[in-house]
Formats: C-alpha cells, sequence, structure tokens
C-alpha cells in the first residue's frame, strides 16, 4: 500500500507518511488520542514512497497490561483512496451542475480547456486501453517520437517503433495498472527507437477517472530524460577522472615534501620547516578529499567490496563515538542505550556511516556543546538515533540530502562540506539492508536513524 518494505520503516513515527502535508485534522486528533491512551478513527491523506497519494482510513487502537497500563498501539490501515476520489467528483460534479443550471457551458467549456492543457504540455501522453492498444497521444508526443497520429492510434503499444516499446517490464507494469489498480511513478528506462535513437525515458502511468468512475483506459506521461543524464554521467566521468588524475601527484607531492622537512630538520634550517609543515598540511587535506571523491565513486560504480565479519555491535558504536569526539573540542558526545547484539557486516564501513553522522551533528549546531547517541534493539532490528539541536532542514530538501554532492542551500555558505557523507553513510547502510532517514525541523535539529536487521 506504501510501497516501503518492512525495513524500510521499522523504528520510524508513522508520521512521516503525511510527508509534507502535515497541516490535517486528522493528525490533532490522532495526537490527542494517544496522548491520552485512547482509541481513535480518522480519515487522513498518506503518500506513498513514490511520492503518490492515498487516502488512509486509520484505526488506532491502544493495547493494555493487566494494570490497565498502555503497552501498545495497534494501527490498521485501509485504503480508501477509490471512496475519496469518488466523494470528491461527485461534489465537482455537482458544483458544475450548479454552474450549468445557471446558464453557464460548463461541461464543453471543460472538455476544450482539458484538451488544450493536454497539448500544451511538454510530455509526451498516451491513453491507453485494457489490452493496451493507444487510443489516443497528445501533438507533443507525435513530435518527440517523430510520428502522426494517424498512424498510431488503434495500435497495440508493444508493435510500436518496430517493437522498441516492447520492453518486458515496461508492458508488465502497464498491463497490471488496470486490473490491480496499480499506478506507477517516476520509472526509468532506456529503450532504442529506430527513428530517434537511444533515449531515457521517465514514466508514470495511472488509470483515468471521469466523474469518480474508472474508466477502462490508462493515462502514460513520459518524460525524456535523455539529456538531464547524459549531463550527470559526463560531471561523474569528470569527477572520476579528477580523482584518479590527482592521486599519484599528490602523493608524489607529499613524498617530496616530506623529504624536504627531513633534510630541513638535519640541516638545521630553522626558517624552513614552519612553511613546509603548513604546506605538508594542506596536502594531507588534499589528500583525504580526494580519498573520499575516489570512494564516493568507487561506491556508485559498485566497486567496494565489503567485507563481513562478525563483531558487536556496541563495541563499533564505541570507536565510532570515540573517534568523532576526538576531532571535536566543541561538543560533548552523549551516548547511550546498548544493542548486545553481534551482528555480521563490514565494521569499517558501519563506523564510517556513524563518524560521518556525527561528524555532521557536530558540525551543523555550532551553537550547541551536545550531541546524542542512543542505541535500541526494536525487534529483529538494531536502531540507532543521533541527535543534534542544531540549524535542521527544511522539510523539502530532507530527501535530496542523501544525493551525491547535494548541500542544502542556504547552508552553503556559511560551512565547509563537499556534499559526500550522507551519500556514503546511506550507501553502506543499505549495504547491511539497513535504512537511513533523516527527522529534522530547520532551527531546531535534526535526528538522523538507521535500523540494521539482526539475523534471527
Ligand atoms: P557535507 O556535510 O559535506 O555538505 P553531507 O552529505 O554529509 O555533506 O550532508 C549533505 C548536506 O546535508 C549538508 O551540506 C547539510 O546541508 C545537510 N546536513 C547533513 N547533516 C546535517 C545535520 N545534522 N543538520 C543539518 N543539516 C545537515
Amino acid at each position: 500500500m506504501t510501497g516501503y518494505s518492512v525495513q524500510e520503516v521499522i523504528g520510524r513515527n508513522c508520521r512521516f507518511l503525511q510527508g509534507d502535508d502535515r497541516d490535517q485534522k486528522a493528525r490533532v486528533a490522532m495526537k490527542e488520542a494517544t496522548e491520552k491512551g485512547e482509541y481513535c478513527k480518522v480519515e487522513i491523506r498518506n503518500y506513498t514512497k513514490s511520492g503518490t497519494l492515498f487516502w488512509s482510513e486509520v484505526i488506532l487502537s491502544p493495547v493494555k497490561d493487566e494494570k490497565g497500563l498502555l503497552t501498545n498501539y495497534i494501527g490498521v490501515q485501509t485504503n480508501i483512496t477509490r471512496r475519496k476520489e469518488a466523494e470528491i467528483a461527485l461534489s465537482m460534479a455537482e458544483q458544475e451542475k450548479h454552474g450549468a443550471n445557471q446558464g453557464n457551458t460548463g461541461l464543453v467549456e471543460n472538455e476544450s480547456f482539458l484538451a488544450s492543457i493536454i497539448e500544451t504540455i511538454r510530455e509526451g501522453l498516451i491513453v491507453l486501453d485494457e489490452n493496451i492498444r493507444i487510443l489516443s497521444v497528445n501533438d507533443h508526443f507525435c513530435e518527440f517520437f517523430k510520428l502522426n497520429k494517424q498512424e498510431v492510434v488503434g495500435k497495440p503499444l508493444p508493435e510500436m517503433g518496430n517493437g522498441a516499446w516492447n520492453n518486458p517490464a515496461l508492458i508488465t507494469m502497464l498491463k497490471d495498472v488496470l486490473p490491480l489498480n496499480n499506478p506507477f511513478e517516476g520509472f526509468e528506462i532506456t529503450l532504442n527507437f529506430p527513428a530517434i535513437g537511444k533515449k531515457v525515458l521517465k514514466m508514470n502511468a495511472r488509470q483515468v477517472t471521469l466523474n469518480g468512475q474508472y474508466l477502462k483506459r490508462t493515462l502514460l506521461a513520459i518524460e525524456d530524460i535523455t539529456q538531464r543524464r547524459e549531463v550527470e554521467q559526463r560531471k561523474d566521468d569528470f569527477i572520476s577522472l579528477a580523482s584518479h588524475e590527482m592521486k599519484t601527484p599528490l602523493t608524489n607531492i607529499k613524498g617530496h615534501m616530506q623529504l624536504l622537512k627531513r633534510m630541513a630538520a638535519k640541516n638545521g634550517d630553522k626558517p624552513y620547516l614552519k612553511p613546509l609543515d603548513v604546506a605538508l598540511n594542506s596536502v594531507n587535506r588534499l589528500e583525504s578529499l580526494v580519498a573520499v571523491l575516489l570512494d564516493a565513486d568507487q561506491l556508485k560504480s559498485g566497486a567496494v567490496q565489503f567485507t563481513h565479519h562478525s563483531f558487536d555491535f556496541d563495541e563499533l558504536v564505541k570507536e565510532a563515538a570515540e573517534a568523532a569526539q576526538g576531532a571535536t573540542k566543541t561538543h560533548h558526545i552523549h551516548v547511550s542505550g546498548l544493542a548486545n547484539k553481534v551482528i555480521k557486516g563490514d565494521f569499517f564501513r558501519l563506523e564510517q556511516a556513524v563518524i560521518n553522522l556525527l561528524e555532521n551533528a557536530v558540525r551543523y549546531s555550532p551553537q550547541s556543546q551536545e550531541v546524542g547517541l542512543h542505541v535500541n534493539v526494536l525487534e529483529d532490528y538494531i536502531k540507532v538515533a543521533i541527535t543534534d539541536t542544531g540549524i535542521g532542514i527544511n522539510q523539502w530538501e530532507q530527501k535530496k540530502i542523501f544525493e551525491r554532492f547535494y548541500r542544502v542551500e542556504n547552508v552553503k555558505q556559511h560551512f565547509q562540506g563537499i556534499g559526500i557523507g550522507l551519500y556514503v553513510a546511506n550507501e553502506n547502510i543499505k549495504q547491511h539492508q539497513g535504512t537511513l532517514w533523516v527527522e529534522s525541523e530547520e532551527g531546531r535539529g535534526s535526528v538522523f536513524n538507521f535500523t540494521i536487521p539482526v539475523e534471527k
């Protein structure tokens, strides 16, 4: 229903399903009920992992022990999107009827209004029937794929473009839209067309509704992202090349500078020692920057080998906290909770993730003196929460910060960084079937949480 896997939701507050849509009465009702330990039933707007809205009826029931003390809540969630959409469409249709009764040619106007929108959109649009036969397309679709409407309409999609559309994954997904009410969003695919060559396309598809009725029609929207992907690839290639090319000369410079320093010390050339130290420090900084870039590049290309050994998770937390504590004079890292679990994984990679999160918590909370690291166990998962009371992150950028090189817009000028730490932490955690997420409020601080499954 939500598109999330079990790993991705364990340990999270259900609030995350509402995303940015926070201003809902149902949220207040649920908060009040849970604070009092009471039952409640609400209808709420939730969002799937890919961002699609779905209406949920949520029933929350308190579970109490024999002394009447609240121990848990059981929540049952039912997808009521179809009913809600029908209700909304009905009320719109009623409003329209009302308009028409007042001498307005509502429906006709609406249709030509819709048609003009469809033709103006700079995305290819196709309407398909239940056998994925093309019923209509917009002008942009024909322009982009160099086709004319007459030869397209009525054709089964898989037969188009000499079979270029006949991609098994795409066809299966399209065939599932109607019978399973299974829309999809942001599906990326590379197809090779005889007339226009290889294109990277991003697609959304959903069932068409009209006046609250579900029609046996699928609307497929197609966005061409070939150029965007090419630019990204060129940027990746450049960073990869530059960091590889810098590595050898840097090692060379460093070696010679160390030699010069030893010679200066031996000959008693004191005035040279200080500048050489300063220069060596800069070379070291550059070297670690190049190492970080190379590491991210190798993670992206899947070239990093993860080794899996058994180790005590609390040991990892202790070492990571000590390392991060060693790097700050301004903050105290307060560790609480224990996992008491031995897990199988890559100690170094997971430790690196924890250190990156701790260092960020320190860096982005310049006004405070403490950062928290809390460990607990939820069923078969270890959960780690790293808390700071720093600058926080606004809602709309919270998802983007895990992308490579992404840095929050208004933070860039005030804090040094290259936007790779979270990407690396996230990749390392994902390699352990774990999930990393953030809960944050601008100006109030952030909590970076991650879970790691423990073998049963
Ligand atoms: P860097 O810190 O080098 O910029 P990261 O990938 O570690 O790169 O973080 C990406 C961005 O996420 C940061 O630039 C910052 O804007 C934001 N960020 C990360 N951690 C925090 C935090 N604890 N508090 C506020 N913002 C954060």
